[in-house]
């Protein structure tokens, strides 16, 4: 594709601090790992960091270290990537899917409260597009109904909500460093927490149960091989230095996209300045108007691609994807329980956003989606 969706900003620094690792002997569990988890924990103000070789383990890690498993039900939207969901199948937990408000594209609180039932142990916020969800509405639920709060913050690192960061606000909070999120690592991620002894299990959990001995043989518990190589957590660490640079470049995209698409009426933009919350950009997220359908959609992304822009379809509502719809994994699903979600999923598109494009790239992928909202059924029949 001629203009990406995302693309990931390698600069000589990053090799250089790569490569210095590669010089050392020091592949596994060094001096760099220590060092990325002070810096992503200090950046969001909380004591613990802990890092995991990809989001979905890090969401692992919370839901196993906080003993949720058989039997509990885990609260989440159905709007989002299926990483969350899945991190409660593996405990054999069940997700229990909600709607979203469709300002901010996360949970809606209001339905999150009618989901509780006194097998809910607790709510899985997502950050969808860099988009802080109702924190204080969810946090005050979770602590009127006894639930945890877990942050799935894995595409919003560097969002605030009333000042904080997100990811430090719930008991356990997660990025990820895929090459399409604001800072990459390759493939990794970090789990966040102001609990010392939760820190203490998940970074045993992380590296096969073992205990804190010296005894590299010692397992205290069954855990898991999620352990995050110095390499990756040295691109991470020259990553981070510049994450100031990179929220401020998302933003100013952000705000480019939406000078340029406001005045089209078919169109419904995520806010930039709503009050209390910074959003950090994960992608460029639109939404079309009640008048398009999902086939629409489809059609407009396949035009954009023909003129060599690539568009994403976040997302598709995870309830209605053939993984989850066997009824042992998921609750009793009514059509009229998801309008908002399927109505959001079926007509949006995720415009391209990485710190290297230009004025003139984000001008040309405005023009052409303009043009091809305006007559999407007629190009498609001509071709
Ligand atoms: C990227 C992402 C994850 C983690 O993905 P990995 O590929 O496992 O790193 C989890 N949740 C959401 C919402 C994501 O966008």
């Amino acid at each position: 594709m001629r203009i990406p969706l995302s693309s990931p900003d390698i600069q000589e620094a990053d090799i250089a601090a790569v490569l210095d690792v590669l010089r050392q002997s020091r592949l596994s569990m060094g001096p760099r790992q220590d060092e990325f988890e002070r810096a992503v924990a200090e950046y969001v103000g909380v004591p613990f960091g802990i890092a995991v070789n990809s989001g979905t383990s890090g969401l692992h890690l919370a839901i196993r270290a906080l003993g949720i498993g058989a039997g509990d039900e885990v609260i989440l939207p159905s709007f989002s990537f299926i990483a969350p969901a899945n991190a409660i199948c593996y405990e054999r937990a069940t997700p229990v899917f909600v709607e979203i408000e469709p300002t901010t594209l996360t949970l809606d609180p209001a339905c999150v409260e009618r989901a509780i039932t006194p097998r809910t142990r607790a709510i899985l916020a997502v950050h969808t597009f860099g988009c802080p969800a109702d924190l204080a509405a969810l946090s005050s639920i979770a602590r009127r109904h006894n639930l945890f709060l877990i942050e799935d913050a894995c595409e919003a690192l560097g969002a605030e909500f009333d000042g904080c960061r997100v990811g430090g606000i719930g008991d356990v909070g997660v990025f990820a460093f895929y090459p399409n999120k604001q800072i990459t690592t390759g493939e990794g991620g970090m789990v966040i927490t102001r609990d010392a002894a939760l820190a203490k299990r998940m970074k045993s959990l992380r590296n096969q149960g073992r205990s804190e001995t010296k005894d590299w043989l010692q397992h205290a518990e069954v855990g898991f091989s999620y352990r995050l190589p110095e390499m990756n957590c040295a691109l991470g660490m020259e990553q981070m230095k510049r994450i100031d640079a990179v929220l401020a470049c998302r933003e100013k995209i952000a705000r480019i996209y939406e000078s340029k698409l406001r005045q089209n009426s078919d169109l419904r933009l995520l806010p930039i300045d709503q009050p209390g919350r910074r959003v950090s950009w994960f992608t460029y997220p639109i939404r079309l108007g009640e008048r398009f359908t999902r086939q629409d959609r489809d059609r407009i992304i396949t035009d954009m691609a023909r003129a060599g822009i690539e568009c994403g379809r976040y997302f598709a509502p995870i309830h209605l994807q053939p993984a989850y719809s066997d009824a042992h994994r998921s609750q009793d699903l009514s059509k009229s329980d998801f309008l908002m979600t399927e109505a959001c999923a079926d007509r949006s598109i995720a415009l391209p956003l990485f710190h290297q494009i230009t004025e003139q790239q984000i001008d040309e992928v405005c023009c052409q989606l303009s043009e091809f909202i305006q007559r999407p059924a007629a190009r498609a029949a001509a071709s």
